[in-house]
């Protein structure tokens, strides 16, 4: 049971005080934490890290890994189920088998989530950010173009814009699973349009692969938990896997949230650049089962306008950055991807250790 005590203790409202709430938790478990700076501050001036704890044998063969804040401002509740997770293990709740280790990356996009935003300090969204090694930046989904008016005004003047109305004809139009997916795969070509994926890898995730590469050495077998917020119904997780993942083993596993990212199929869609598919792809000799667990807020037209608008204030308004951060547009982004309600905290922190148990069953067959 989760009690609201539960939920203060593991929700913090600002960035340095969600990693000071994982620090007390692991020094409290002598852990060692691997701490990976980028180089841009927070609004405090505060350095800005993804901080990376290891619970188990060092040599461990086989791996539990969750990753939170990859979209920066969801690693308010991706930081919260983090903590819940690690102090279940602390309290035994949640044990490992033997050969295997837990660990937490916690924020892998820290300015993100220090600034409220999904993506990092380049506008670049870092799940569009991990594309193979050899595939170029560039390129944009057939019918972006298209949309990229609608998505991304460039100027703060604003007309009778019909939003709504005109969001729901584009999708109607092309169809909501084309219009969802044109959206939402990312490009390559606008850095200060929606869904930027980058013009190379970012400092924070090149952060995350270099920890990969020094200590992903040992382990073989790999249960992955990317955590997220924005999808799907409130409070509810959809268990988001590959296309062509063994679904059936996967559903015997995990349960019937299993989904694969296939616009037509359910609430996901195909991406590019996804930090699933990168960090695979630069491990191909590991085997992954990789999930990205995501937990719905509010639909997904209001939540793009939201985006639209934050994005907008962001590139053309010319405010300081200590002004947007106290903007409206970049609170309400709080509430939709960190919602405020009990009810939806509760839900959030419940899932996310069964889960992890469920990956311990996993791990723990022969
Ligand atoms: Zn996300």
């Amino acid at each position: 049971m989760v009690e609201n005590a539960d939920i203060r203790s593991c929700f913090a409202a600002e960035y340095v005080t969600a990693r000071q709430r994982i620090l007390d938790c692991a020094e409290k478990m002598n852990l060692e934490v691997e701490t990976m700076n980028i180089t841009p501050k927070g609004p405090h001036n505060e350095t800005l890290s993804t901080d990376i704890f290891w619970i188990g044998p060092t040599d461990a063969s086989k791996l539990i890994l969750h990753t939170s804040g990859v979209h920066g401002v969801e690693g308010f509740p991706g930081s919260a189920a983090a903590v819940w997770i690690m102090e279940g293990i602390r309290k035994k709740l949640l044990k490992l088998p033997e050969g295997c280790a837990i660990a937490f990356a916690h924020i892998i996009n820290p300015w993100g989530m220090a600034w409220l935003r999904r993506v990092n300090e380049d506008n670049a969204d870092l799940n569009r950010n991990f594309l193979p090694p050899g595939e170029a930046y560039e390129g944009e989904p057939e019918n972006y173009a298209t949309l990229d008016h609608l998505l991304n005004p460039t100027s703060m003047q604003k007309g009778r814009e019909y939003y709504s109305i005109r969001a729901s004809w584009h999708a109607f139009k092309l169809g909501f699973a084309n219009a969802k997916q044109a959206v939402q795969e990312g490009q390559y070509t606008r850095p200060k349009s929606l869904q930027y994926g980058g013009s190379e890898l970012a400092e924070s995730s090149r952060n995350f692969v270099d920890w990969c590469e020094r200590r992903l050495t040992d382990v073989d077998k790999i249960v992955w938990i990317d955590f997220h917020t924005g999808l799907g119904p409130f409070g509810v997780d959809s268990l988001l896997v590959a296309e062509g993942a063994d679904e059936t083993q996967l559903k015997s596993r995990y349960g019937k949230r299993i989904q694969p990212l296939d616009p037509k199929k359910g609430v996901a869609y195909k991406i590019r650049g996804g930090i699933q598919a990168g960090i695979e792809a630069r491990f191909p000799d590991k085997e992954w089962t990789s999930i990205t667990q995501e937990f719905g807020t509010i639909k997904p037209i209001p939540l793009l306008k939201l985006a639209r608008a934050e994005n907008r204030l962001t590139q053309w308004s010319g405010k300081p950055p200590l002004r947007l951060l106290q903007s409206k547009e970049r609170r309400e982004m709080l509430e939709a991807f960190s919602p405020k309600s009990l009810k939806w905290r509760k839900m959030i922190l419940q899932r996310s250790r069964a889960i992890i148990a469920d990956a311990i069953g996993h791990l723990s067959e022969e």
